[in-house]
């Protein structure tokens, strides 16, 4: 019994840490991202043309970290944005070049670069 608590005490530790280690990741990136285009415009325009796939509408991108206010889901489940029109510049960009993903959801984002 007391070997059964400890581990699930582990794994509920395990999770924090995980939880803890996407949520810094993707703060990170974030951060990462808006200086990397200030200083690199023209390239962000160019490797963007590269960019292949849909957006799946899933939302993900917009509560990497912390839950934008401005993400709402239709009745079927599809992700708006409710200033869609005036957006920020880097969300239409997202993700602009192969590094720029959050890695917890590259795999399930509809966007790829294949090169
Ligand atoms: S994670 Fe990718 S597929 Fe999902 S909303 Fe963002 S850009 Fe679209
Ligand atoms: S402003 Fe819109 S597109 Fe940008 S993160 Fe928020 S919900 Fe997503």
């Amino acid at each position: 019994m007391t070997e059964l608590i400890s581990r699930l005490e582990i794994k509920k530790v395990h999770q924090i840490i995980q939880r803890v280690d996407i949520f810094c990741s993707a703060l990170l990136l974030q951060a990462w991202r808006r200086i990397y285009y200030i200083f690199n415009k023209q390239e962000v325009r160019v490797s963007i043309k590269e960019r292949a796939g849909n957006c799946l509408r899933c939302g993900r991108c917009c509560q990497a970290s912390i839950r934008c206010k401005n993400l709402c889901y239709d009745e079927k489940g599809l992700s708006l944005c409710k200033v869609y029109d005036q957006r920020p510049q880097l969300c239409s960009l997202y993700p602009y070049n192969k590094n720029d993903f959050f890695f917890h959801i590259r795999e399930t984002c509809g966007y790829h670069y294949d090169n």
